[in-house]
């Protein structure tokens, strides 16, 4: 038996609030307690661990990732800090120069730019040349091409989202992207992948949800995500196939579900979600796109509920709600609630959902996977969000509180690259709203980064995502910092941190970033930071 004594510290459990010690053997949970009940452990214990005051907690579950993008940006051109077109394209001139294949880059955001627009085609050629390059918008529902590379996806001319000069979006932007993906090498996206997973590691995750499909990346590329997801000194890797009847395909992959990124609309960004009102910025006024009807939606809810796998859809607009609602009513209606329950359907974003849909979703155990960071990154009355839809539509987006209060289960995750692999950005952004009436507490937004993730997959077992005796041994240890209780707005209450109220602490995130020691997935440590003895 493998065992390893942590005491000295405050360990996140809930049946013991005031626990400083952990036993771990075999990769499960053996015991927790204080540190004069570890004394009787720690003779037989393999290591010892002192703790010096850190913080052990669950390890985060990111419900909702692109590995390979997200590697490839951090391998890649990182084009987020980037503040004006003319910055952007002396940045992009230095990397082509650097680049032998294709030169893929992320992350630009021309709503703050001085032009207010992203470069040309003919700029962008004008200094890369013939080289092949594709740089994704911010929100990946868009991106710049230079003609070299449009000339590898010659049929993405007559498609949909076409544009001579400016960003490709849609059907044509998809065609573009598969081309830029498919010409960088197998090594190019295994090492970007082994990337994304090392960084998700050293922040303190231990699982993620590759959200994959043949619109966004491919077969080989998931196959290649799961592979390295088994390795066990890497974090899990749960895999989604975002297609439509593919349930057999997703099977066959080792996809835990045919869901995902299944796309019912775009962004609202890119003015694809798809709405019940027009856009507030854009003449002639404009829905919207929507990518599925509800009898689709209704045939794949039935075709993986039978199949006992899970379904699910990407859907941001409220527009997209309502198709997905009536498609869910549908299926409901052929299978009853009961079946439609145990297979636990997922959806992505849900960024407008009303009052009525959250009941449905909360009547078919319906797991929303939700980004609290688009709401720091675009919400506000100044925001992208307002921008697009207006004051009044934008306050109601992302509404974390009545979502809980209407019983749906949320999974957090940060759709990287859209945002980056931050987890406590994820909690202070859900429990610091724009629209304070939809903050959560610090709690319940932690609770949704750990055990909601771990729902979100089905993964059931011995309460796996919170410290228990006999769960997995799968947590992150924290540096020491100041701990506290937070109230859903902002306060922080008198009662909770009195002991008596038994309510754990978590680090205060007012008072900085926490910084990840070391995190440990089934026993295995797959991230170390060298500051535990
Ligand atoms: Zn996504």
């Amino acid at each position: 038996m493998t065992s390893l004594l942590l005491r000295g510290g405050h360990v996140y459990a809930a049946q013991d609030p005031f626990a400083t010690a952990m036993l771990v053997a075999d990769g499960r949970i053996a015991w927790i307690g204080d540190d004069e009940g570890a004394s009787v452990y720690s003779a037989d214990a393999e290591s010892v661990i002192d703790l010096r005051g850190a913080f052990v907690a669950p390890a985060f579950v990111d419900a909702h990732v692109h590995l390979t993008s997200t590697g490839l940006t951090l391998t890649g051109l990182d084009l987020s800090g980037v503040v004006s077109a003319g910055d952007a394209l002396a940045r992009i001139a230095s990397a082509a120069q650097a680049t032998s294949g294709v030169l893929i880059g992320h992350g630009w955001d021309e709503s703050a730019w001085p032009e207010g627009r992203p470069p040309s085609r003919v700029e962008l050629d004008a200094c890369v040349g013939d080289t092949a390059v594709y740089l994704s918008r911010v929100d990946v529902h868009s991106a710049l091409a230079s003609s070299a590379l449009r000339a590898l996806a010659p049929t993405a001319r007559s498609q949909d989202g076409w544009s001579e000069e400016g960003p490709l979006a849609r059907a044509a932007h998809h065609l573009v992207r598969d081309a830029a993906f498919s010409a960088i090498t197998d090594e190019q996206r295994r090492s970007a992948q082994r990337a994304a997973l090392a960084t998700a590691a050293s922040r303190g995750i231990a699982s993620v949800h590759e959200n994959a499909g043949p619109t966004i990346s491919s077969e080989l590329d998931l196959r290649d995500a799961l592979q390295l997801g088994a390795e066990p000194d890497m974090p899990e890797v749960i895999g989604y196939w975002g297609s439509l009847g593919a349930v057999e395909l997703a099977r066959d992959l080792g996809a835990r579900g045919a869901a995902g990124d299944l796309f019912v609309d775009g962004s609202i960004g890119s003015h694809t979600a798809c709405l019940t009102r027009p856009y507030s910025d854009l003449d002639p006024p404009s829905l919207g796109a929507a990518y599925l009807t509800a009898d689709e939606v209704a045939g794949h809810v039935v075709e993986a509920t039978r199949a006992g796998i899970q379904a699910g859809f990407h859907v941001i607009g409220d527009g997209a709600s309502h198709i997905v609602m009536s498609g869910l009513s549908q299926a409901c209606d052929a299978l009853g609630a009961a079946a439609l329950r145990s297979a636990r359907h997922r959806l992505e974003h849900l960024e407008m959902p009303s009052a009525s849909h959250l009941a449905t979703l909360a009547d078919l155990g319906v797991v929303a996977s939700v980004q609290p960071a688009f709401d720091a990154a675009w919400g506000g009355d100044s925001g992208m969000y307002a921008t697009r839809l207006g004051v009044e539509r934008a306050r109601q987006l992302n509404p974390f509180a009545p979502m809980l209060r209407a019983g749906v289960v949320l999974a957090f995750g940060s759709d990287a690259p859209v945002t980056p692999l931050d987890p406590w950005g994820s909690v202070r952004a859900a429990s610091r709203h724009t629209q304070p009436g939809h903050s959560i507490s610090s709690r319940a937004a932690f609770a949704a980064h750990t055990r909601g993730g771990r729902r979100a997959a089905r993964d059931e077992g011995v309460q796996p995502g919170v410290l228990i005796v006999g769960a997995p041994a799968t947590f992150a240890v924290w540096a020491p910092g100041p701990l506290t209780v937070q109230a859903p707005d902002g306060r922080v209450s008198a009662w909770s941190t009195d002991p008596r109220s038994g309510t754990p602490p978590l680090p205060d995130l007012d008072a900085g970033q926490p910084v990840c020691w070391r995190t440990v997935r089934d026993g295995v440590m797959i991230y170390d930071s060298g500051d535990l003895p």
